[in-house]
């Protein structure tokens, strides 16, 4: 199956009570390993590359040959969406689109709501044309993500109606509390905000974030309208873990292939815990049916 836009994935697993992941790339080993756990799991999956680091990953081109490739190399049967996570600009949006990305997210949060409904209504024209599906965001989601450290801002409801209403979006990131990377203490999100957003907007929701929710709080989360849940700290925390693991126990090893598999493994298994947790296994046959 080639890849595919997240619109109908997401309109199902909301209909349906579960969230698709989405997992973002670090380096190129990523890759077979998201594709490998969601196979095994026949999950639905969304690989992302996060605008901060697409040019580590080699550029937009680089990334979406690597996913396309590898995606046909190990014959994928699952559905695929490739993510452009946080885009920075219109700008970027347009090029990812026109690399090969299946999706993008543009961030217009940091902007006031006028000008983020503005870039977001551009960057859904030509998505939209080209058969990819767009998610915005409202609202701040702290924390640490690729270098960037900000405060948790959280989303108003009526500029998520607005939003939603006017620019014709695929899916919201409406923060409520979530940060990204580790949490200190408890997270605490809006549920009471986020019952409203769901009502008012109808639209599957992005919760960023992922890594550190309490399980009863992704549950709850699922319940109230996400349909998507993004997971990267995790996944680098079990690689990370897994490579120093590697170097601290043997003093000889040198070959980055005896380096690197036991640290895919551990994201691989990452991986299948959150699409169990998610409630996305075994749900691949029905995610998208056109
Ligand atoms: P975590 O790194 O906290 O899992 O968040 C990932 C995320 O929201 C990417 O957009």
């Amino acid at each position: 199956m080639a890849l595919v836009s997240m619109t109908e994935m997401l309109k199902t697993a909301k209909a349906e009570g579960y969230a698709v992941g989405q997992y973002n790339i670090n380096n190129l080993e990523f890759i077979p390993a998201f594709l490998r756990a969601a196979e095994e799991e026949e999950a639905p999956i969304i690989i992302a590359a996060s605008d901060r680091l697409v040019d580590f990953l080699g550029g937009f081109k680089n990334i979406a040959g690597m996913v396309k490739t590898l995606h046909e190399e190990v014959e994928t049967t699952v559905p695929v969406v490739l993510h452009l996570d946080h885009g920075q600009s219109v700008e970027r949006c347009r090029q990812a689109v026109e690399a090969g990305f299946t999706s993008v997210m543009i961030d217009g949060s940091h902007h006031p709501i006028e000008e983020n409904i503005a870039m977001t209504k551009k960057v859904v024209a030509f998505a939209h044309a080209a058969g990819c599906s767009v998610e915005a965001e409202v609202g701040t989601v702290g924390g640490q993500e690729d270098g960037m450290v900000g405060g948790v801002t959280y989303a108003d409801v009526n500029e998520c109606e607005m939003l939603v209403k006017e620019t014709n979006v695929d899916a919201l990131a409406a923060a409520l509390g979530s940060v990204h990377g580790p949490y200190q203490g408890e997270p605490k999100l809006g549920f009471k905000e986020m019952e409203e957003i769901a009502e008012r907007t109808q639209i599957p929701l992005v919760l960023h974030g992922g890594t550190g929710i309490p399980e009863y709080q992704i549950q709850r989360a699922i319940k109230l309208g996400h349909a998507k849940i993004n997971v990267n700290t995790e996944s680098i925390q079990a690689w990370t873990n897994s490579v120093r693991d590697v170097l601290a126990n043997d003093e000889s090893v040198y070959e980055p292939r005896l380096i690197l598999k036991p640290a895919i493994e551990a994201v691989v298994q990452t991986v299948k815990e959150k699409e169990r947790e998610f409630g996305t296994s075994g749900k691949a046959k029905g995610a998208v049916n056109s």
